[in-house]
């Protein structure tokens, strides 16, 4: 196993940051921690590095326990959210620097030091710039000689902590799949960081969502995805409509509209419960083609890409209804604000409990 996590929990003065999380990582897996900020994510990864010790459970990295075992031991690498290059280095010397610093016994020769800094550099696809300085160089460059740095160590874990969030949409989107390929390369075992679920979902073999110190759940990103366990997962993995209703004799009602009950909530008593949909699984028409069609007015018509967001105003509800649809549908339809549309609910999935969004 490369990492496993058994019941930590860590307290600051009476605040439960982490709560009994547990976690195995297989040697060579990419694992996401996705969750909102404040979750927890930065207080585990920097128990796992040791920069912070748990008020209890154990860190066992390659079977060996290193709980109590300072930074420098632990032969961890870490990748920050903001780039902690030396500004004074150049970047074979910020590369360089882990190795420069070990003890004699332990430290490779000039030469041997030299052919590992140019080798991480290529893999990083920076070695054009092995003279050039931190400033010299954008954000995405910078993060990118700063994972070769943190690699140079030949550490057996590595650890990224929201890596590519300070780096504008375009960037942070080509970053995410370079470091994918990467992995596939030389799969080390990482953990990465980030409140992003598009970038959880691209980049990672698992996902662990976690929410206020605990873990929701962990999967694939299609197991979460496709099946969220609860209303937080559901909400947090993307956008989503949420319809309040009531469960009874197996049917959600939501206003005038009644879905099927899902089948583990078919013989549960009457009680309140959350309908959500996605805005690509409404489907929007001209016509009624259903019964259970709802009705509404197109209030907002935004352009996402490839898609169309539609905001439309709801007959049945009191919510207002996002919706979105392929361009060349919304080009068929001849839609416009202030017209009126037929709405089908393709793909609900009803949770009950008192979940807040
Ligand atoms: P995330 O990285 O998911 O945004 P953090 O791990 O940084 O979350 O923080 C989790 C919670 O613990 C937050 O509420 C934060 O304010 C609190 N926290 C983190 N570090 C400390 C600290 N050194 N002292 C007190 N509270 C802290
Ligand atoms: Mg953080």
């Amino acid at each position: 196993m490369g990492i496993e996590l058994q019941n930590i929990t860590k307290k600051f003065t009476g605040y439960t940051a982490l709560d009994n999380i547990s976690l195995n990582v297989a040697s060579g897996e990419l694992v996401a921690l996705l969750g909102p900020s404040g979750c927890g994510k930065t207080t585990l990864l920097r128990i796992i590095a040791g920069l912070e010790l748990p008020d209890s459970g154990k860190i066992i990295l390659e079977n060996k326990d290193t709980t109590n075992l300072p930074p420098r031991k632990k032969n961890v690498g870490f990748v920050f959210q903001h780039y902690a290059l030396f500004r004074r280095l150049n970047v074979f010397d910020n590369v360089a620097f882990g190795l420069r610093v070990l003890p004699l016994r332990d430290r490779p020769s000039r030469s041997e030091i030299s052919d590992r800094v140019e080798h991480l550099l290529k893999l990083v696809q920076m070695d054009w710039a092995i003279k050039r300085y931190p400033s010299q160089l954008s954000g995405g460059q910078r993060q990118r000689v700063a994972l070769a740095r943190a690699l140079a160590v030949n550490p057996k874990v590595l650890l990224l902590d929201e890596p590519f969030s300070a780096l504008d949409a375009k960037v942070r989107q080509e970053l995410r799949r370079w470091l994918r390929k990467l992995h596939d390369e030389i799969h080390i075992t990482s953990i990465f960081v980030t409140h992003d679920q598009e970038e959880a979902l691209e980049l990672a073999d698992r996902i662990v969502v976690i929410n206020k110190g605990r873990i929701e759940q962990l999967g694939t990103p299609q197991e979460v995805y496709d099946h969220p366990v609860n209303a937080f997962v559901y909400n947090f993995l993307g956008n989503v409509n949420v319809f309040h209703g009531r469960i009874k004799n197996g049917k959600v009602s939501l206003g005038t509209h009644h879905v099927d009950a899902p089948d583990e909530l078919k013989h549960t008593e009457e009680k309140p419960s959350q309908a959500f949909v996605r805005p690509h699984e409404i489907g929007i028409s001209r016509i009624r083609s259903n019964e259970t069609d709802l009705t509404g007015t197109i209030r907002e018509i935004r352009l996402m890409g490839g898609q169309i967001g539609l905001n439309i105003e709801c007959d049945e509800f009191k919510e207002a209804i996002d919706a979105e649809i392929p361009r060349e549908l919304y080009q068929n339809l001849q839609l416009a604000k202030g017209e009126k549309v037929f709405i089908s609910l393709n793909r609900v999935k009803v949770f009950t409990g008192d979940y807040e969004i």
